[in-house]
């Protein structure tokens, strides 16, 4: 049978330094498409991925007028914290949380409350820019206003090239945010893996972490993943019906 939340209650009643690593999919009932679900936006059209590619948008103004449209109209600009996020922030609240480590740019998990110092964007934030030549940042809605009259808007600072301040392919993470997200995924007491393909490295690698030093695995994701094999308890449900149900057994109030 398949499993349930229930059957992570053991792991989670009373862990005093909980985990999470959370996805593309913990949006989507927020009105965010993920990437590699079945409405995702690689999966309608596997040609946008490109326009994520460090090297090409650095080379190509077209691609930087197309990129720059994309962030102004990205629906993470009107969405709310769905019951996944809000139930996170409450497990925040009662102290339980280690860490949030997301993958996530869209800046939900602190709109629903949780402590800015216990999230972990490990593939930065669409909500800053930050200019590739002088590292000069800017709040990205000041950039945004800017593409009425400029099709690429450039640093006001140094004149250099600007990009949401997100990891694209071909930049590195950042070592000091990855250090974080390490120690999190080795120090915590469970690791809960919700929304994520768990196709992208090194963040895939937590759970390899977290395995290595003995920390047990919870998956929760619709489709496979490449740990349910290794995981204790894989969960398939609706992300936003699943994690409120979670947090309720870490809480101890479930009914
Ligand atoms: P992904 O698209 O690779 O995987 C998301 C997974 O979530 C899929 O396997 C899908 O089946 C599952 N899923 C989606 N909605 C679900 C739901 N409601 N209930 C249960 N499962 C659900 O996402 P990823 O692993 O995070 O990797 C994509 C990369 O794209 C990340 O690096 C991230 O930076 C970026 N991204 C971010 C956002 C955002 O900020 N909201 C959105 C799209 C992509």
């Amino acid at each position: 049978a398949a499993a349930s939340p229930a059957d992570a209650a053991h792991l989670l009643a009373g862990a005093e330094r909980i985990t999470v690593l959370t996805g593309a999919g913990i949006s989507t009932d927020s009105g965010i498409p993920d990437f590699r679900g079945p409405q995702g936006v690689w999966t309608k059209d596997p040609g946008a991925a490109a326009l994520f590619d460090y090297d090409t948008y650095m080379a190509d103004a077209n691609v930087r007028r197309t990129v720059w449209q994309m962030r102004r109209d990205h629906p993470a600009w009107q969405a709310a914290p769905n019951a996944a996020h809000r139930a996170l922030a409450e497990l925040d609240a009662a102290g339980r949380l280690r860490a949030l480590v997301t993958q996530n740019i869209d800046g939900l998990h602190q709109a629903a409350g949780v402590a800015d110092d216990h999230v972990i964007e490990v593939h930065g934030t669409m909500k800053q820019v930050a200019c590739m030549k002088c590292g000069h940042r800017t709040p990205a809605p000041e950039v945004l206003e800017r593409l009425e009259e400029e099709s690429d808007p450039r640093c006001l600072v140094c004149g250099g090239i600007q990009k949401a301040d997100t990891i694209s392919f071909g930049q590195r993470l950042k070592p000091d945010v990855l250090d974080a997200a390490v120690q999190a995924a080795a120090e915590g007491a469970v690791f809960v893996a919700v929304g994520t393909s768990l196709a992208v490295h090194p963040v895939a690698g937590l759970c390899d972490i977290a395995l290595e030093n003995g920390v047990p695995l919870v998956v929760v994701n619709a489709e496979e993943t490449p740990y349910d094999g290794v995981a204790e308890v894989v969960l398939r449900g609706q992300i936003s019906e699943v994690v409120p149900e979670l947090v309720k057994y870490a809480l101890g109030t479930a009914g």
